[in-house]
């Protein structure tokens, strides 16, 4: 008989390596994984760039600081245990304009808190050493950047989980959440499951999910689409590793890079262009009631009065390929639009806040019996492992 039972809402990574830290800190505990979808990893963690961040650009003392340099580290032992793929291809974050390079270089001062190991700064000549058809100014080095597949380390996170008694319930998708004598139900249509603690991992739905919870509606979680380029075949060659611009930090996304795959296949991408639907992969795609969430919401016209300009150009990069690999170019001149083709795309969930800012940190909470992951985007995939540590530190604390 389990000691007590713990639901976790989403099989996505954070969601999977949550209910495995769960197991395997309390093992008498009956932990079941609740996942709408029939497979795990089926939205932001099968939809990513791959990369095993190496903590340069995170806000000291964060939590997104401290997390994926535990998580990379954790990440890399398992991978290598379980023998999953792990390419330590390395990454160069290039500045081609000299207002870029003032933004590398308190980039550098960033990753140094960060201790991000083997990192240094580049010139000209080194850039053409590490990657033969990149060019820049100047650059920062990091050789311990990775690049892994998100969804064979779910599956495996999965498979750790059962294997230690856990459950994961595919086709589940949770609707309500009710206290009821002795826990909370958990609902999904005529189906229930009741528990004693719950824990939110539900990526782009999380604001909704925790709601049902009893929790707060802010922050909001804003769908941004990223689309990804592929390079064709015959010139994949020319990119060995991964190539990313020096990011604007007034957004938290990183900028549209230079991609290798562990298939060896080289992605472009991915851009961020405002979403229609929680889960529009498609520019098509539209849900009425989540874009009626979107516009409803003060933080949005607060976030669109000030990054306006940048959600046009966005666009205008997402319909014509040209301008897409437009500011692709300033990196990799030889690879335009025409040795590309379009290649899928992500939606990541940021969370928004009243006042219209974008969340940087991850956000953490738990309200009562309720533990909810209520902003976990990139680098959430590398810092899984560490986020699970941290939930479970959250749920278990007195
Ligand atoms: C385009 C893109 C590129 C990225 N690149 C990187 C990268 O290179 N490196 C990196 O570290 N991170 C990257 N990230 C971020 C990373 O992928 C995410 O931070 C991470 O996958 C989040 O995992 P998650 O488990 O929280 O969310 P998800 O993977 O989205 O999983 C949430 C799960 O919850 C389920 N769910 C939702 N609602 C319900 C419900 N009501 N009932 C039951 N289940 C529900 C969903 O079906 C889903 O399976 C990227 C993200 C995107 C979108």
């Amino acid at each position: 008989m389990a000691d007590e039972t713990i639901g976790v809402v989403g099989a996505g990574i954070v969601g999977l390596a949550v209910a495995r830290e769960l197991t395997r800190r309390r093992p008498g505990t009956r932990v079941v994984v609740l996942e709408k979808e029939n497979r795990v990893a089926a939205h932001q963690t099968g939809h990513n760039s791959g990369v095993v961040h190496a903590g340069i650009y995170y806000q000291p003392g964060s939590l997104k600081a401290k997390l994926c340099t535990r998580g990379g580290a954790l990440l890399r032992e398992y991978c290598e245990e379980r023998r999953l793929p792990y390419q330590e291809c390395g990454k160069l974050v290039v500045a081609v304009s000299d207002d870029d390079v003032a933004r590398m270089d308190a980039l550098a001062a960033r990753a140094g808190s960060n201790m991000v190991p083997g990192l240094r700064r580049v010139g000209p000549r080194e850039i053409g050493e590490i990657e033969p058809h990149a060019t820049g100014l100047a650059a920062l080095w990091s050789p311990r950047t990775a690049i892994t597949d998100y969804v064979r380390i779910s599956e495996s996170f999965a498979g750790d989980v059962t294997a230690a008694g856990g459950e994961i319930r595919l086709n589940f998708g949770v609707d309500r959440v009710r206290a009821v004598t002795g826990g909370l139900e958990v609902g999904s249509g005529p189906e229930a499951l009741t528990v004693d603690r719950l824990v939110v991992c539900a990526g782009i739905q999380s604001d909704l999910v925790a709601g049902l919870a009893g929790d707060t509606p802010v922050p909001r979680i804003i769908p941004f689409r990223g689309e990804y380029m592929r390079i064709n075949p015959e010139k994949a060659g020319m990119i060995r590793g991964l190539i990313y611009p020096v990011p604007d930090p007034r957004y938290p996304f990183l900028g549209v890079h230079f991609t290798r795959r562990v298939d060896g296949t080289v992605e472009v991408g991915p851009n961020a262009v405002l979403a229609t639907a929680r889960e529009g992969y498609r520019r098509a795609d539209l849900s009425l009631r989540d874009l009626a969430g979107i516009v409803s919401y003060p933080g949005m016209w607060r976030m669109a009065a000030r990054h306006w300009r940048t959600g046009l150009h966005e666009m205008r990069g997402s319909v014509s390929k040209k301008a897409y690999m437009r500011a692709a170019r300033r990196y990799v001149p030889a690879i335009g639009a025409s040795d590309v083709v379009r290649a899928g795309s992500g939606v990541r969930a940021q969370a928004l806040d009243r006042d219209g800012a974008l969340v940087d940190d991850f956000r953490i909470h738990r309200l009562g019996p309720v533990t909810a992951v209520r902003n976990a985007p990139s680098p959430a995939a590398t810092s899984s492992l560490a986020i699970a540590e941290h939930v479970t530190d959250v749920l278990l604390a007195a």
